[in-house]
């Protein structure tokens, strides 16, 4: 108890919250209890606003009658990757939203968007002022290719890329350079797959979507005809699913343009493959055999066994117009066969280069572990090491891999585990909690002013509204300013 209003009175020195108000805010009465009569409700914190602290929070709520979830979100709207990461020709996959719209709007739920952990409030003060926290705030880093060239213009992520054409603010400016005919995706995930799809499709499809119109209008004027998608090992280990595959051979008016070398002995290990993958490579030497040579304006194409090492500059040393890739032998076989090089190298012409190797969690706090070599918050089944109370969930917690699915059988598991360690007496909730009041009114203080769900669902009309008038799902608001206007109007 003394090590508690120890802390909590330097919680109280450092951002001027008077005693009297945190006294005030702790007393206050905890929300009603069902189902556990005695002892305060468990209030739990939940740092992001994506598929993982969405699908943590309705496990929570659903397991425990008496919990109460808040979640912080940086920016004004929800949804994480869902909004800013699903292409926007897959519609479908973004009816998850519902979901998380309930659960937003549950009772003993609330959404505070507007506020970065780690800049506005720190992951500390929210484990003063909850029972537990959880870290789902994903991975909003870039792995880089670590190759001479790669600032050259010319060459950007796949994040970035994505964050453009979805309408992630901070990418709003990104022009990318669609004036050369070739555009090279490095990787084969399928990332990787979304890019070259959009960069390919049609305009008439992508104009029904929610695509931004600057995005629009750019892959209107677009000169990219060819789309090669480079990976450093074979077609046995490629990255992508057989859907995403398939959107890509379906792709109107553009063939599929492969090097029948770069499946020397993939007929003879058919057989002996798992089911899924087996699917995969027909479907692949399907695309490979069909090229066809009917008239088309596009195409794209796989090559393998290359990695890149240097992005080739133009005359003027700025830009980029090519790059070069190392052949690779494999060592090993199936998923775990390794790529290593054989000496040899090939140059690509091209003018456009995406990096599509993959998303990196960065750390956001100096307070919480973090493993730079495997870029997690460290855990053991969702619990922080070494940290009573922290937890983590989604992409944070096992890397930047796997689909809604996966990540929402994660955050239950994370809210399970959490669970047992209220049942076990491991995390104590038998001390009041002044949760969202303490840290709205600290946030106060700092001039930081959040977004409710109510208020996004302004923004999410207005959105609706700009978008049925040009025959779009929505029109996404781009500026966070303009966001918080509309919210707060
Ligand atoms: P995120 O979705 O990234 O959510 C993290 C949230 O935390 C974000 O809202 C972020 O703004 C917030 N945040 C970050 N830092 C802070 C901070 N300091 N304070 C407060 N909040 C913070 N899966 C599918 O099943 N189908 C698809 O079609 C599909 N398409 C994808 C397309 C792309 C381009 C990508 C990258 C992934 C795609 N996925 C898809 C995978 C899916 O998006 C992920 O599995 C899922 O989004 C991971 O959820 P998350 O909550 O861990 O991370
Ligand atoms: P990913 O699936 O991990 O693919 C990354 C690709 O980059 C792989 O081909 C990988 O090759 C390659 N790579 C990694 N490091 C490299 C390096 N240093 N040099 C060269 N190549 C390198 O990642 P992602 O495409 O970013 O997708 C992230 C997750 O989101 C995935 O789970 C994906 O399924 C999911 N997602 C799903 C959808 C969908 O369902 N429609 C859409 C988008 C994303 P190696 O295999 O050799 O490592």
């Amino acid at each position: 108890m003394e090590m508690i209003s120890r802390i909590r009175s330097s919680v109280i020195r450092m951002h001027s919250l008077s005693r009297a108000s945190w006294r005030l805010l702790v007393a206050r009465r905890p929300p009603v209890v069902r189902g556990y009569s005695s002892g305060p409700a468990p209030r739990v914190c939940i740092v992001g606003g994506g598929p993982a602290g969405f699908y943590t929070a309705q496990q929570l709520l659903k397991a425990r009658q008496d919990a109460v979830v808040d979640i912080y979100e940086r920016l004004p709207v929800p949804f994480g990757l869902v909004r800013f990461g699903v292409a926007p020709d897959h519609p479908e996959v973004k009816n998850v939203i519902n979901t998380f719209t309930q659960t937003a709007q549950h009772e003993r739920c609330s959404f505070h968007g507007n506020v970065t952990v780690g800049k506005d409030v720190s992951v500390e003060e929210l484990r003063q002022a909850y029972h537990a926290v959880v870290l789902s705030y994903g991975a909003d880093g870039n792995r880089s290719m670590e190759i001479p060239g790669e600032d050259l213009s010319g060459v950007i992520s796949a994040k970035d890329f994505v964050g453009w054409y979805n309408g992630l603010p901070a990418n709003k400016e990104l022009c990318p350079d669609l004036s050369s005919e070739t555009a090279v995706i490095l990787g084969q995930g399928n990332v990787a797959l979304d890019v070259a799809r959009i960069l390919l499709s049609p305009h008439e499809m992508l104009k029904k979507t929610d695509i931004t119109q600057h995005a629009l209008d750019a892959l209107a004027g677009s000169s990219v005809r060819r789309v090669l998608i480079i990976g450093r090992r074979g077609p046995l280990q490629i990255a992508c699913t057989i859907k995403e595959l398939r959107e890509m051979v379906n792709l109107p008016n553009t063939r599929a343009d492969m090097l029948p070398s770069d499946f020397e002995g993939v007929a003879e290990t058919l057989k002996d493959l798992p089911r899924p993958r087996k699917r995969l490579t027909e479907l692949l030497m399907k695309a490979m055999n069909g090229g066809g040579d009917g008239p088309v304006e596009n195409s794209w194409g796989f090559r393998f066994c290359r990695s890149p090492v240097e992005v080739l500059s133009g005359p003027d040393g700025k830009r980029a117009a090519g790059i070069r890739l190392a052949f690779n032998k494999l060592e090993g076989s199936g998923e775990v066969a390794r790529a290593v090089p054989t000496g040899q190298f090939e140059d690509v012409e091209c003018g456009l280069i995406i990096s599509s190797i993959g998303y990196k969690t960065i750390p956001i706090d100096p307070d919480v572990p973090f493993d730079p070599r495997r870029a997690i918050v460290p855990n053991d089944m969702g619990r922080v090491q070494d940290t009573t109370g922290l937890y983590c969930s989604g992409w944070v917690k096992r890397g930047p891999t796997g689909v809604i699915a996966t990540t929402m059988n994660d955050s239950f598991d994370t809210a399970r585990i959490l669970l047992q360690d209220i049942e076990a007496g491991k995390l104590d909730v038998s001390i009041n909690k002044p949760g969202a009041q303490a840290i709205t009114a600290l946030l106060q203080t700092r001039g930081v002013k959040t977004v409710l769900f109510s208020e996004w669902e302004k923004i999410d009309a207005e959105e609706e509204s700009r978008g049925k008038s040009v025959g779009k799902p929505r029109e996404k608001l781009l500026n966070v300013e303009e966001m918080l206007k509309l919210a707060w109007s």
